[in-house]
């Protein structure tokens, strides 16, 4: 006997769960959705939405600092930290009660509390503030328990003067210093912010560029704009030691460099969360704690799909979602399609941005061999609309000689929004001639894509031949 049984059962409630949760439950199946904290997960609470709710409230302080450059007369008086939090967390609370309401419509049942895994479909589930258990079945499991913030051996994180992400998105002040360890996109989107708003910012990545996933061209275009805006970049530089001291913090590099700070955002990058969830003890497939599935997200153990950060690949919300609805499908018996992981858009929201999708040059040479791989770079100096904005970069296509494009790179202010365009070509394997007869409206950054593609197909309008 349980306490309660459904067709789909879901461990966790952040992008990935609720997502499975929302379109099981349109496809008429019952669903149980298990959550301890906040329906909505990371993304929602201390990831994307917050993030970028600070990075625009740091776009909007760039603009005060630059006005003059417009023509108009204002001046930077401050940041008023309790403001931008309070700003934050209202987008954040109008997000999550949206959300509460929806997942409520559909007829979904929220189980507060904490589960785990204690059958090959079943979790058992101490309800918060109760020591009552309660044991509930479900014809498929749905695992989706997501990520944590990681650290390095010899880091203390302490909330103080040595934080992870969840702390520095709740800090109540601006840092006059910061050491961000990792250059990835958390560390990046956190120096981009604090830097707009005054603080002396270095990122110290151990590899040797940022954003080291992204096309060599992005990392370099983003090093090179971040140094402008006085950002200290020390790459090839792994961690070696940290110290907080009465100031603040000294970090040592390898090689022996100390760096000083009056805080320490530690942005390695995240682990899953699976540690005592049952998931091991039950016959789960993992791998260094993440689970294993295959493109359809199945586990080893039938009926038993995963989804999300604790799947390896990329860790990003639309991810999880794509992959909750697949499931949820999946079980529905709509047989959808397997996700193509190089056609998920990435997208670092820091000033400037870095979005991309598909393959990088290296990866489409590593894929086609080198004479069967073309690219073409679309200088944004060419386009009116990022003029307008003052802001540089560039369109990088990858595409195989005489076939699809295989490969949108972008950087600039507000590219990010075109990653929806560029993630269109690449998943319906567009040729640039497709791309290029295409009307853009005028004047928009799209248009950067049009004339990219133009020059592509070779016919270009506002570039050199
Ligand atoms: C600072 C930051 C910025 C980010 N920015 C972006 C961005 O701009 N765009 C983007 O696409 N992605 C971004 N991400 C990544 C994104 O947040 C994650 O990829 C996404 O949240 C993963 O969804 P998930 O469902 O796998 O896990 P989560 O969102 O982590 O949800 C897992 C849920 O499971 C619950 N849970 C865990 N264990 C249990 C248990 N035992 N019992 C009950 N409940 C449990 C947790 O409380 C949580 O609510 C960002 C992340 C961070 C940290």
């Amino acid at each position: 006997m349980t306490d309660g049984e459904f067709d789909v059962l879901i461990l966790g409630a952040g992008s990935g769960g609720y997502a499975c949760a929302l379109r099981a439950a349109q496809l008429g199946l019952s669903v149980g959705l298990v959550e301890k904290g906040n329906l909505g997960g990371t993304c929602l609470h201390v990831g994307c939405i917050p993030t970028k709710a600070l990075l625009h409230a740091a776009e909007v302080a760039d603009l005060a600092r630059e006005s003059s450059t417009y023509g108009v007369t204002a001046t930077l008086e401050g940041i008023d930290m309790a403001g931008v939090n309070s700003y934050k967390d209202k987008v954040v609370a109008r997000l999550f009660k949206g959300l509460t309401g929806l997942i409520k419509g559909r007829g979904i049942t929220v189980i507060e509390g904490e589960g785990r895994m204690t059958g090959p479909h079943q979790v058992t589930v101490a309800p918060t503030g109760s020591a009552d258990e309660a044991t509930y079945a479900g014809k498929h499991l749905v695992l989706a328990s997501g990520s944590y913030s990681r650290s390095l051996p010899g880091l203390d994180i302490d909330g103080e003067r040595v934080l992870t992400s969840e702390h520095a998105i709740r800090l109540e002040r601006v840092p006059a210093s910061v050491v961000v360890l990792g250059g990835g996109v958390i560390g990046c989107e956190f120096a981009s912010v604090w830097a707009s708003f005054g603080s002396e910012v270095t990122i110290v990545e151990a590899l040797p560029r940022l954003l080291p996933p992204e096309d060599e061209a992005s990392s370099q275009a983003l090093e090179r704009a971040f140094r402008k805006r006085r950002i200290q970049i020390r790459t090839s530089a792994p961690f070696q030691s940290a110290k907080v001291t009465d100031e603040g913090v000294a970090v040592i590099v390898e090689g022996g460099d100390v760096i000083e700070a009056e805080l320490l955002l530690v942005a390695v990058g995240r682990g899953p969360s699976t540690d005592g969830l049952g998931y091991d003890e039950q016959g789960v497939a993992m791998e260094r704690g993440f689970v294993l599935a295959d493109e359809r997200c199945r586990t080893n153990l039938d009926g038993v799909y995963a989804v999300g950060d604790i799947v390896p690949g990329l860790q990003l919300a639309h991810r999880g979602f794509q992959q909750g609805i697949f499931v949820a499908e999946d079980i529905a018996g709509l047989d959808p399609s397997p996700i193509d992981e190089a056609g998920i858009p990435r997208v670092t929201y820091s000033h400037p941005e870095v979005a991309s999708v598909g393959l990088d040059e290296a990866a489409a040479r590593a894929a086609y061999g080198d004479d069967a791989v073309e690219t073409l770079t679309y200088d944004l100096g060419g386009n009116g609309k990022s003029q307008i904005l003052q802001t540089q970069g560039f369109v990088k296509l990858v595409r195989q000689k005489d076939g699809p494009v295989v490969g949108v790179h972008l950087v600039g202010d507000r590219v990010g929004e075109l990653i929806g365009e560029a993630q269109l070509i690449y998943n319906w394997e567009a040729y640039a001639e497709d791309v290029a007869s295409h009307v853009h409206a005028h004047p928009t950054q799209n248009e950067a894509l049009g004339e990219a593609h133009l020059a592509l197909a070779g016919k270009p309008l506002h570039a050199h031949s």
